[in-house]
Order: C-alpha cells, then sequence, then structure tokens
C-alpha cells in the first residue's frame, strides 16, 4: 500500500510535468473568470462566415492578433485554417479538408493563401529535427520503423525555401483540386509580420 501511494506520488511530481502544467493550469484559471465575467459578449456569432472567406495561414504566433487586424477581419468573418508554413502539403491533407469543408459546409466563396515574411517552416530540414530528436531519446531505430511504414520522413518535415514559390504551389493545388468548384476564388499572398503590409504573389502560368 506504501509502495502504490509513493510510486503515485512521484508521477504527479516529476517537474517537467508541472513546468508544463502551470502555464495551462493559469489559463484555466482565467477561464473561470473570463466566463463568469461575461468576457465572452463582445464574440458571440454563429459558425457561418459573415464574409465567406477562409484564409490558409501560418501558426506563428507573430500573426495571432496581427493577421485579423491587418485583414480588418472580427469574430466571425472567416473560416483560418493554421499550420506550419500556411501550407497545403498534398492534396488530401487535413488543411485541403478544412477548406473543402469551409466551401461546402459553411458557405465560403473566396480563400486567401496567407504566408509571411521570415516564417519559421522556410529552410527547415529533417537533418536538424533529426539532430534534435536524437537529443530527446528518439532512437534510429524507430526512425527507421517509420521509414519502412512508407513515410518518407525527409520530405515530411522539410520546409519550403522560396516563399513565393510555396504560395503559388499551394494556391494551384487549391484552384485545381478535383472536389474544389471551379468558381471558388483562390489568391495568395505574403504578409509582413512586423507591419500587416500584404503582397499578392503573382501566379505563373503552369506548364504541362
Ligand atoms: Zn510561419
Amino acid at each position: 500500500m506504501e509502495k502504490a501511494q509513493h510510486s503515485i506520488e512521484r508521477r504527479i511530481f516529476v517537474p517537467q510535468k508541472s513546468i508544463f502544467a502551470t502555464m495551462i493550469d493559469e489559463i484555466v484559471t482565467y477561464n473561470k473568470a473570463f466566463v463568469s465575467s461575461k468576457g465572452y459578449e463582445p464574440f458571440v456569432t454563429d459558425k457561418y462566415p459573415d464574409k465567406r472567406l477562409a484564409v490558409l495561414s501560418c501558426m506563428d504566433t507573430r500573426l495571432t492578433e496581427l493577421l485579423p487586424a491587418a485583414l480588418g477581419l472580427k469574430n466571425g468573418d472567416a473560416k483560418i485554417i493554421k499550420n506550419a508554413g500556411g501550407l497545403i502539403m498534398s492534396p488530401f491533407d487535413s488543411a485541403m479538408r478544412s477548406l473543402l469543408v469551409a466551401v461546402y459546409e459553411l458557405g465560403v466563396e473566396e480563400i486567401m493563401v496567407v504566408a509571411h515574411t521570415q516564417c519559421g517552416a522556410c529552410h527547415m530540414s529533417f537533418s536538424h529535427f533529426r539532430h534534435e530528436m536524437t537529443a530527446r531519446g528518439i532512437t534510429d531505430e524507430t526512425l527507421d520503423t517509420i521509414r519502412q511504414c512508407g513515410i518518407d520522413l525527409d520530405s515530411w518535415l522539410e520546409g519550403f525555401h522560396d516563399t513565393e514559390e510555396s504560395v503559388r504551389n499551394t494556391v494551384h493545388i487549391i484552384q485545381s483540386h478535383p472536389l474544389m468548384p471551379k468558381e471558388i476564388i483562390v489568391r495568395g499572398f505574403i504578409i509582413d509580420s512586423t507591419t500587416g503590409e500584404l503582397q499578392e504573389v503573382v501566379m505563373k502560368k503552369i506548364i504541362r
């Protein structure tokens, strides 16, 4: 019995875990005050985007408030889909699925792809990931097993090297997707991570 109690205590007081829990605990406490003071009232809306717009962008923290502020978007205006780099990795990935849901289920008619300057996903490489993963205890055996399952880790964790080209590629995947209605407007941009200035990416003709 004593032994069992000891093991429970050890699990609870692992220092790393308590560090991670601290910020979330703070957020949970804040949330209770937010709800009880009706802080949500200015944000009340429904699930349909008032501007019939979807924005695919990067998860970068510089854009958390800057992106909607610079685009003049308020709560309820647009479906905002975010991932590392603000891109479509493959025609049937999660971001593409979200855009199709936005179009067919939520009435979206226009899509903006918004990459940004100094993006962390630019020049990302698997060799760097591999170094960090090894330092955190991921073994070569695990990496080999994943590869043997058909996952190409090198390209999955590889970043893009030209932001404009990455935007063009993502816009092209969306526009030419077999399930995307032809009348949907898709345009690509790069937003300045400091000033919020949008620069439109000119699409090139795709030569087949
Ligand atoms: Zn980014």
